[in-house]
């Protein structure tokens, strides 16, 4: 068969890696974040219960204290021992102007006291936007900077080897700086939170060719520094290939379910499309279509079986959200860097460029090093 001018490229691409990158780690840690009620977190068990026999879905989980929805935390507390939990500064709502710096700060350190059982607890942080000023930029690298020592100050002892600082950064020289204060710690893991965002109060991050660049120079300070590195909200089933192959330790996303509110489900390798016909920025697509996508993908779950379900029910549509990001997560840990790339370019073009660029640094590293050698 004849591909058209731009597979064809890719394909070229690929075969440039084909003795060079053979990447296999073990899978990225993917953090479900709960932004939702307790009878839907509820729900959602007991569809999984169902379909797969385990209780609880989430082996990771994380949620931001400050803006927890009724009743999530005895859920968790429950099940604390097959979990691991996340609390989350609200740095999210900090960037889309829903809460205040100081004041989550002060709320924050009083939450984190009076429940000492989770296993992470992040730092206060001002996340940077795609709009923001140099001197905004630098403002809110300063305050980010200086809460990490004094934040860390209002909590006990026991708390430290639990501590997750988020660095931030739009150049290297700033990723760099933001990591050095945040070392001073003595912290176990870095998060990293410079994303591109779009959408209403920048409400949704998403990867952009910079971001990416910074992201590696994030995980190789990581990787030096011997911490293990944590990436926010970002981890669709496109990025998380890229990510993948950066690669880092963990990444949280809530966009399984804000996917399913608005009636859209995943595509393994291409993003999220629309089901129900309700949607002006996602495009529709069609139940034949969607059943041969997914068949050319390769997934298959219980909650895409039915596609009446798939279309009425949000709970179906974010249970197979999160089955497609879990099971193409286990799939990439398992895969050759070569073929990923294969894949996604063929399904998706803006990310298999992504990945392409990600694994040209890595090929150029791997030289570099042999050449001292
Ligand atoms: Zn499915």
């Amino acid at each position: 068969m004849e591909h058209p001018p731009w597979r064809r490229r890719v394909v070229q691409k690929c075969s440039k890696y084909r003795n060079i990158i053979l990447i296999l780690v073990a899978a990225v840690k993917f953090f479900a974040s709960l932004t939702i009620n307790r009878c839907h977190v509820i729900k959602l068990c007991s569809l999984w219960g169902q379909a797969t026999g385990r209780p609880f879905p989430f082996s990771h989980v994380l949620v931001s204290p400050l803006v927890l929805r009724n009743g999530i935390l005895p859920v968790l507390y429950k099940y604390r021992r097959h979990c691991t939990v996340m609390f989350d500064s609200g740095g999210f709502h900090i960037q889309q102007k829903v809460l205040r710096m100081q004041h989550a700060s002060e709320q924050l350190a009083t939450f984190y006291c009076t429940h000492d059982w989770a296993d992470i607890y992040v730092l206060p942080d001002y996340p940077l936007t795609s709009t923001d000023s140099v001197r905004q930029i630098a403002y809110k690298l300063r305050v980010t900077a200086r809460g990490y020592l004094s934040f860390a100050s209002r909590l006990p002892p026991a708390f430290s080897s639990k501590l997750l600082p988020v660095v931030h950064g739009l150049t290297s020289r700033q990723v760099k700086r933001s990591v050095t204060e945040a070392l001073k710690l003595r912290p176990r893991r870095l998060g990293f939170g410079s994303f591109g965002t779009s959408g209403a109060r920048s409400a949704v991050n998403f990867l952009t060719s910079d971001s990416i660049s910074m992201l590696s120079v994030f995980a190789g300070l990581c990787v030096t520094n011997r911490v293990t590195s944590h990436v926010f909200g970002v981890g669709g089933p496109a990025s998380i290939c890229v990510l993948r192959y950066i690669p880092v330790d963990s990444f949280d996303t809530a966009g399984w379910i804000r996917a399913a509110a608005y009636g859209h489900v995943y595509v393994p390798f291409l993003g999220a499309v629309n089901v129900t016909g309700k949607s002006a920025s996602h495009r529709y697509m069609s139940r034949r279509e969607f059943r041969r996508v997914l068949g050319y993908t390769g997934h298959c779950c219980p909650f895409c079986d039915d596609d009446a379900l798939l279309r009425e029910s949000w709970h179906y549509r974010a249970l197979h959200n999160f089955a497609v990001l879990f099971e193409l997560n286990h799939r990439l840990s398992k895969m050759r860097a070569t073929d990923a790339l294969k894949q996604l370019s063929s399904i998706n073009r803006r990310y298999g460029g992504y990945l392409a660029t990600v694994l040209d640094e890595k090929r150029f590293a791997v030289r570099r090093a042999m050449t001292k050698t």
